[in-house]
């Protein structure tokens, strides 16, 4: 029978369990061997007990619980190629010739830089005697099939990416409270989330929340001039008789000169020039935590099954696959398209190309 695994790897999300229990389930389903590499490449790396098989029974509950259960982590090991050297290793001598990732584009690229060097880690593999000449004709060929847990939302050739959604629940919940308590007290708050360089998550939220104002990094305002515009809203709306001022400011958040916006630099405006009594919340890490939501648990489970799929159907001539959502489709295309498209975001906010880092980010902004 056909063996494949899956890791989680980068930072995690909810929805990274849901799809991880499908892949398991589904493959066994197809008469698969599936093994869990837990703690993401680390686990690849040291091999042992990192390396489980799967059973039935190994992902039981696992749709509503956060983050990953098999765990993720940032290993540097597998950024040299003795690290992957070693990963190779683990993989042929549990007869592994398949792995889905799922992760960010970090992780990604490092599942397609292995495939792109496995000739030649088998080939060292072979001369130093660590695998026979069996097992590297068996294993000639490995199969990488990626899919994106992110809270970000920062992938291209994807509408929406794997803990997304769950996050800007958790987010709207969060911006919910704060606006309670800010209406009591007639205060503002800058409540800053996370999103790395992209500013879906903050961008979302402000739209469930009706927030005042919102800072994104793929649409920075005047620098010297944001200043005024934040004012000009919150004022007037307070004359309209708004009780509350809720800026949300993404993390990345720059300014049209690539300063970033500071949360606690917005609050001293809006104290200085305006008299509000203003708060900052950092929301962090509660933004990744909790229950999947239904649509990243259906997401997670339609995607691991078409991750399955293209590990079964996959041939060495094959780009390796990529798996998306697009038009309220799973989708499969080639994975390093996708990692190269997302990287053109930001250089395009680097090289101050707001109109075309914009327009990249299209499909996100508009899911
Ligand atoms: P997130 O979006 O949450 O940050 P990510 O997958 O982009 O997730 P990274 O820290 O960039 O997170 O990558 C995760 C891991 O993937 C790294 O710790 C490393 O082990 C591996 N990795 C990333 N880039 C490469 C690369 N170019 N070559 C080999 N491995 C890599």
């Amino acid at each position: 029978p056909k063996s494949f695994a899956i890791l989680t790897s980068g930072g995690d999300c909810s929805g990274m369990n849901p799809a991880v229990r499908a892949a398991v389930r589904y493959g066994i389903a197809k008469g698969c061997n599936v093994y869990g590499i837990y703690e993401g490449y680390q686990g690849l790396v040291d091999g042992g007990k990192y390396i489980r098989k799967m059973d039935w029974k190994s992902v039981r509950g696992w749709l509503s619980v956060g983050g990953t259960s098999i765990g993720t982590a940032r290993c540097m090991a597998f950024k040299t190629r003795e690290g992957r050297l070693s990963a190779a290793e683990n993989l042929v001598k549990h007869g592994i010739d398949s792995l889905i990732v799922c992760g960010g584009d970090g992780s990604l690229t490092g599942a397609d830089v292995f495939r792109s060097e496995w000739g030649s880690l088998i080939a060292e593999l072979l001369s130093t005697d660590r695998i026979t000449d069996q097992q590297a004709k068996t294993f000639s060929h490995l199969t990488i099939v990626g899919m994106v847990g992110s809270i970000d939302n920062d992938m291209a050739s994807t509408d929406i990416t794997i803990g997304a959604a769950s996050c800007l629940h958790r987010v709207c919940e969060m911006v919910d409270s704060i606006g309670t308590t800010a209406s009591s007290h007639s205060r503002a708050f800058v409540i800053e989330v996370m999103g790395r360089d992209c500013g879906w998550v903050a961008m979302m939220a402000a739209i469930a929340t009706g927030a005042d104002f919102v800072f994104i990094p793929e649409q920075p305002l005047a620098a010297g001039e944001w200043q005024e515009a934040i004012c000009d809203v919150a004022h007037r709306h307070r004359e309209m008789g708004k009780r509350k001022t809720v800026i949300i400011v993404a993390e990345g958040a720059l300014d049209s000169s690539l300063n970033p916006v500071k949360s606690e630099d917005i609050k001293n405006i809006l104290t200085e020039r305006l008299g509000l009594d203003t708060r900052v919340t950092i929301l962090g890490h509660i933004q990744r935590g909790g229950t999947p939501c239904a649509f990243d648990r259906i997401l997670a489970t339609t995607q691991s099954v078409a991750a399955v799929e293209a590990v079964l159907q996959s041939t060495p001539d094959m780009p390796s696959p990529f798996i998306g959502y697009v038009n309220n489709k799973v989708t499969s295309g080639p994975l390093m398209d996708a990692v190269a498209l997302t990287h053109q975001v930001a250089d395009a906010i680097h090289k101050k190309e707001f109109d075309r880092a914009m327009q990249l980010r299209d499909p996100q902004f508009r899911q």
